[in-house]
């Protein structure tokens, strides 16, 4: 079977689903494939946090009071050391939200753009009509081979990257696959509480140290405890048992649990090649100190249907070099600041329970909604040295993790204006990010500890 269309898009969910029905909004032919049936869509698990401020900002449907997805709205998140202490409040309104009818909204919402959606349709290979142009996609339907061309393909199929890491050496976007040292492996226990009258959570309670979280869940007696851990689900489920003897939790009994993996690296230094853009976890943009990946999704696809819908026009085919500004307007904010954090994280986070007590305590790093741009970075970590707080090690962890941070945001911050410098970029990106410290080896290292 042959179709025709003009954005074809590997994926029918939080990416997929949004690039598709803002593409249609400008009057663009879009159909969206997805290898799951539609009565799994948004399964893989169930309560996700996304920030209120994000529908509006996005222009989508907002889930609210009464809505099948709509859970609670918490106003707080409290950030807590290592032991246990010093909260710090951060203040955003979080809706807590159910998946799988979550990605029913969003469906609609796409299709009523006049997105077609067609499911358990397995992408199979890249199409190549005019080699080395991408033409389209190929796919197994209903038993059957159907070939599809599209001046446009987008590759929203997740962390697996099912296109992008089919598409030749050279062709202008990264193929690396996002192996398991690449990845956040988050492990979501939902829990009844055996004193829900006192215990019921109110906002989300972080131990940033552990990488750990207690959040609200969708019922009266229940909580939701996480833990976000790089390297494998072994180490997730080891660094979880060492953070529940610590006894901050309040006493609780498994219900079910939910696992899977977020990207955890670098993106690909361009996500555009001729007739290609790589969207959402198969771009790995999630947030690296959370894992959070909804909200950077989007933001890609709206500055990606904005780039594609200007240069698309008159049935024009879209090239790397016309569909440049992806790259360079994302790179340059979000991408600048994410690439920062992603640099600096292991070197911050390399220190023990007492010294990320101390951080707290002085509000190094860690800072209060109230305390904002208060405290000299430099004061806190010399103080920490001359009093004992800190270590030596931790504080040369600490200005080395700042110093490389800094360094990749002013380069990301300069990405090139267009793809004639991006050789060169690209080469000095390399040099620094061959200089940060590496998470799975940190985990590692823990590892061995255990
Ligand atoms: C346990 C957990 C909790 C999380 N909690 C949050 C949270 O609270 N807030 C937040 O913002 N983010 C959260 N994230 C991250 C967030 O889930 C992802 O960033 C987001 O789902 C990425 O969306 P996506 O559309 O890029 O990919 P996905 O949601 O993975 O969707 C990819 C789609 O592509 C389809 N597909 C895959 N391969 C093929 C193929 N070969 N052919 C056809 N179709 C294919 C899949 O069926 C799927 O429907 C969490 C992640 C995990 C693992």
């Amino acid at each position: 079977m042959e179709r025709e269309t003009d954005v074809l898009i590997l994926g029918a969910c939080t990416a997929g689903l949004y690039f598709a029905g803002l593409m249609a909004k400008q009057g663009y032919r879009v159909l969206v494939m997805d290898r799951s049936p539609e009565t799994d869509l948004g399964t893989r698990y169930d309560i996700i946090h996304i920030g209120k401020e994000h529908f509006a900002r996005f222009g989508l449907p907002e889930p609210g009071p009464g809505d099948p997805d709509y859970v609670e709205t918490f106003h707080r998140t409290v950030l807590r050391s290592a032991l246990n202490r010093w909260p710090k409040n951060q203040n955003a309104d979080i809706l807590v939200l159910r998946r799988a009818p979550l990605m029913k909204r969003l469906a609609a919402w796409a299709r009523e753009q006049g997105v077609e959606l067609l499911f358990d349709t397995e992408f199979i290979e890249p199409r190549f009509d005019d080699a080395p142009c991408l033409s389209g996609a190929i796919f197994r339907h209903k038993g059957g081979e159907l070939c599809v061309k599209a001046r446009l393909t987008a590759d929203a199929s997740g962390i697996g990257a099912a296109l992008r890491t089919k598409l030749p050496d050279g062709c202008g976007v990264e193929n690396f696959i996002t192996g398991p040292r690449d990845q956040f492996y988050v492990v979501l226990r939902y829990v009844k509480l055996a004193h829900p009258e006192r215990d019921k959570p109110t906002c989300t309670q972080t131990w940033a140290y552990y990488k750990t979280w207690l959040a609200p869940r969708m019922n009266d007696s229940g909580a939701i405890l996480g833990i976000g851990a790089n390297l494998s689900l072994d180490y997730a489920d080891k660094a979880w048992k060492r953070f529940e003897a610590l006894g901050y939790l309040p006493e609780h009994e498994v219900e079910y649990i939910e696992q899977s993996g977020t990207p955890y690296r670098r993106p690909p230094y361009s996500f555009v090649a001729d007739g290609f853009v790589a969207l959402g976890d198969a771009a790995c943009i999630t947030n690296p100190w959370s894992g959070e990946g909804v909200p950077y999704a989007w933001l890609l696809c709206s500055i990606a249907a904005e780039e594609f819908g200007r240069v698309m026009k008159d049935g024009a085919y879209p090239t790397r070099g016309s569909s440049w500004g992806v790259n360079t307007r994302y790179q340059r904010s979000q991408g600048a600041e994410f690439a920062q954090n992603l640099a600096m994280l292991s070197g911050a986070v390399d220190c023990t329970p007492e010294e990320n007590d101390y951080e707290f305590k002085h509000s190094i790093i860690f800072e209060d909604e109230s305390e904002k741009g208060q405290h000299n970075l430099l004061l806190g970590l010399l103080g920490g040295l001359v009093t004992g707080g800190l270590s030596f090690r931790a504080l040369r962890n600490l200005m080395g993790a700042a110093g490389i941070g800094s360094k990749i945001l002013k380069h990301y911050r300069s990405y090139p204006e267009n793809p004639v410098d991006f050789a060169g970029w690209a080469v000095q990106a390399e040099r620094l990010w061959a200089q940060t410290g590496s998470m799975a080896a940190l985990a590692e290292r823990d590892m061995e500890t255990m």
